[in-house]
């Protein structure tokens, strides 16, 4: 029976084992440090007679470790050492993971976890609904009581059919055993876990959400961080927080509002343009060419939206539009309900000369040029292309 050390001691990073079984790259030892990862953590890394262990996975009740280039036998013993700082960051994350999502089921008491991911570079819980700043604020707080209380992680084991199980969160459907082991954070989490935890708590040192980003239909990934990396990130945010206070002109504690009705101001404006555009457009005069209109011309308001569905509508009744718009950088649409203006080809050229790049297909294309000085000549390049294309047609 294979001995998992971090079972009975997560802090144990260096040991000696006994090969007992070699397969190809792969190596398994009478007794192991190396976690194989689970529950949204990743594998540890390390080495094994001094070389490095790529990956680390269980078959049944086996730990493989791969060990690329390797020439051991079975029975031969072996000096192992876990990547010590990779697999005590994982520890705190995880152990921050169960504190984390215990506040803010507090503060949430319907939500329910969907995905765990705790590796060196990202540190997420995706739970299945939308939670507000202040929910995350307060779920935020509460773990760094805990942290600063130095809480003990107790691990124990119950049977599943105890009663007290009902008061712990517990994903039954994933559990196997007919043991089951609690993890309880002092007061303030007790959830069932088979994985990896610190001993006490004031290790994770602190804790930031610092992203919050739609997953989907999983619903929604709440990133946060840890230990120094969480006080420097916290630095950063509060330091990109006071410059934008100070462009607002506004108390810190006046800044979300400001920034709100800035947003709101910006949405109205927004609006108030697109309907000029489309005035602007429903007012177009089309030119005549051997009896199909041709819609053109240059605006100063650059909306994709309205601009792709009055080319697509100018398209659908058999005419053709030449849609150039922008400031900074100028967008360029060209649509053709006749077969006689392949847009593509049309696009091309004038691309080309302008320096602008696009594509598209013979009766929709569109691009973009950097340079939106060239407006003109590009508008002008487009539709004299359009107007030698339809006086060629038979
Ligand atoms: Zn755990």
């Amino acid at each position: 029976m294979m001995i998992r050390i971090y079972e009975r001691d997560a802090y144990v990073f260096e040991f000696e084992g006994t090969v007992t079984s070699v397969d190809d790259d792969w190596v398994s030892l009478n007794a192991t440090a190396f976690y194989p990862g689970g529950g949204g953590q990743v594998s540890d890394r390390g080495t094994i007679c001094g070389l490095d262990v790529t990956d680390v996975k269980a078959v049944d009740d086996v730990i493989m470790h791969c060990v690329p280039g390797h020439g051991m036998k079975v029975g031969d013993d072996v000096w192992c050492s876990v990547d010590w700082d990779k697999r005590y960051d994982l520890m705190m994350g995880h152990t921050a993971e169960h504190l984390l999502f215990g506040a803010l089921k507090k503060e949430v008491p319907d939500i329910g976890i969907v995905k765990i991911s705790i590796s060196p570079e990202n540190k997420y819980v995706i739970v299945d609904r939308d939670v507000g700043w202040a929910e995350i604020k307060r779920a935020q707080e509460s773990v760094n009581r805990a942290i600063n209380d130095n809480l003990c992680v107790v691990k124990s084991t119950m049977g599943r059919d105890d009663p007290d199980m009902d008061g712990i969160r517990a994903r039954m459907e994933r559990i196997d055993d007919d043991l089951v082991t609690v993890v309880e954070i002092g007061d303030a989490d007790v959830a069932a876990c088979s994985g990896i935890h610190v001993r006490e708590t004031g290790e994770i040192g602190a804790l930031i959400v610092d992203r919050k980003v739609s997953a989907g239909k999983d619903g929604y990934a709440i990133h946060f961080r840890i230990g120094i990396d969480a006080v420097s990130r916290s630095m950063d945010l509060a330091n990109t927080c006071l410059q934008m206070i100070e462009i607002f002109g506004t108390k810190p504690e006046d800044a979300v509002k400001a920034a709100y009705n800035i947003k709101q101001d910006n949405d109205a404006k927004t609006v108030q343009l697109r309907c000029a555009l489309s005035h602007a457009i429903d007012e177009l005069v089309p030119e005549v060419v051997n009896g199909i209109d041709v819609y053109g011309s240059i605006f100063s308001i650059n909306d994709r939206a309205v601009l792709t569905d009055a080319a697509e509508r100018i398209k659908n009744s058999g005419s053709v539009a030449v849609l150039v718009s922008g400031t900074d950088v100028l967008s360029v649409i060209v649509s053709s309900g006749v077969r006689e203006v392949d847009c593509s080809a049309v696009l091309k050229d004038a691309m080309t000369a302008a320096g602008g790049r696009g594509g598209g297909k013979k009766d929709f294309a569109q691009g973009g040029v950097p340079d939106a000085s060239k407006a003109d000549a590009v508008f002008n390049g487009i539709m004299s292309s359009v107007r030698a294309s339809l006086k060629h047609q038979n």
